[in-house]
């Protein structure tokens, strides 16, 4: 929550205010952060940069608060409050390709465990643009370049840029082929103007004012949720799962060795529930696999004796018995196929 001060600076008063949660104490009027950017522009302000501290990376997932009308919340896809995996880098001219491609790898990295394909596209100088034609061009160039380095297929979309820098767009694919746009990447000139910011050159006497990125890799985090859950058709991987295992003892006798094995999954750091139920063990194994727990664990006097378990995959009909020892090896290298 910032003084409404703040968000005249950064122009959201002016153009953002009827979409901001907004209210007066003690005379003066505040609003809930709907966007980062102009907190991070204060803590590059608050006290004397140097350029040996560029290219200065500020990542945030603080909360964020947007008045949507009712009727346009949906599910996790729209709502009033979420979480960006959001960062701003304040960087010198320079620099800008460097970090646009340090950008564009870590999209690629993140995506590529998901399973994602993505496209690109290079949006241009709008008609209506705000600062000097120079920097527009030079900062076109370096992402072009930035683009080319990086190696995929891009498209340009001419005077398809922010008024205030240009920006590449970002398309993502999930397994039905759907299209989204989750991942930002955009060059604004005017928000450093706005607010002042300068670091001082090499020659000191010299002060410079520096680029800043906008990125964030999931967008919002709600929405990806929401994305991913459709993308695994509710099956999620291991790593990813907030159901990875349950135990299932055949019957009250197996229970306290059941719960040992809970034990051992949940201090390994693993997800972990146990049906301590006294329904049959059919019943149990049918309902774990309807709730897509990952693996579903059965356990009877002979794996008590024996120190095993009954391992049922997510999906797979066949039955496998493994020590503790090797359970617990396999969901290791389960998360490491992701990583
Ligand atoms: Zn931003």
């Amino acid at each position: 929550m910032y003084n409404m001060q703040l968000w005249e600076t950064s122009g959201h008063a002016a153009n953002y205010k009827e979409n901001m949660f907004v209210f007066e104490i003690e005379k003066q009027e505040f609003g809930l952060k709907p966007m980062n950017c102009p907190g991070h522009c204060l803590m590059f302000e608050h006290r004397v940069r140097s350029y040996r501290e560029l290219p200065l990376r500020l990542a945030d997932f603080g909360v964020l608060h947007r008045n949507e009308l009712s009727g346009a919340l949906t599910g996790l896809t729209r709502v009033r409050r979420f979480q960006q995996d959001d960062a701003h880098i304040f960087c010198r001219e320079s620099q800008v390709k460097e970090e646009v491609k340090n950008v564009l790898e870590f999209i690629k990295h993140t995506y590529d465990i998901f399973g994602f394909t993505f496209e690109l596209e290079l949006s241009t100088r709008p008609e209506k643009y705000l600062g000097e034609i120079e920097t527009w061009d030079k900062a076109e160039a370096s992402l072009k370049e930035a683009l080319e380095e990086f190696g995929r297929p891009w498209l340009i979309n001419e005077g398809d840029g922010a008024f205030y820098g240009p920006k590449i767009d970002i398309g993502v694919f999930d397994a039905l082929k759907r299209k989204f746009q989750c991942a930002t990447l955009q060059l604004d000139f005017q928000l450093p103007i706005r607010f002042k910011l300068s670091y001082s050159a090499e020659d000191e006497a010299k002060s410079e004012r520096p680029v800043m990125i906008h990125r964030a890799i999931l967008g919002s985090v709600e929405r990806m949720l929401a994305i991913l859950l459709e993308h695994y058709k509710g099956k999620w991987p291991f790593w990813l799962s907030p159901r990875q295992a349950i135990v299932c003892p055949v019957s009250e006798k197996s229970q306290s060795y059941a719960l040992q094995v809970h034990e051992q999954i949940h201090k390994a750091g693993y997800f972990v529930d146990t049906d301590m139920t006294d329904r049959k063990i059919q019943k149990k194994v049918r309902e774990a696999q309807l709730a897509q727990y990952n693996f579903i664990l059965v356990v009877g006097e002979e794996e008590a004796n024996t120190g095993q378990v009954c391992v049922r995959v997510r999906d797979k009909s066949d039955l496998t018995k493994m020590s503790m020892e090797e359970l617990l090896s396999h969901f290791k290298a389960e998360v490491a196929a992701y990583h």
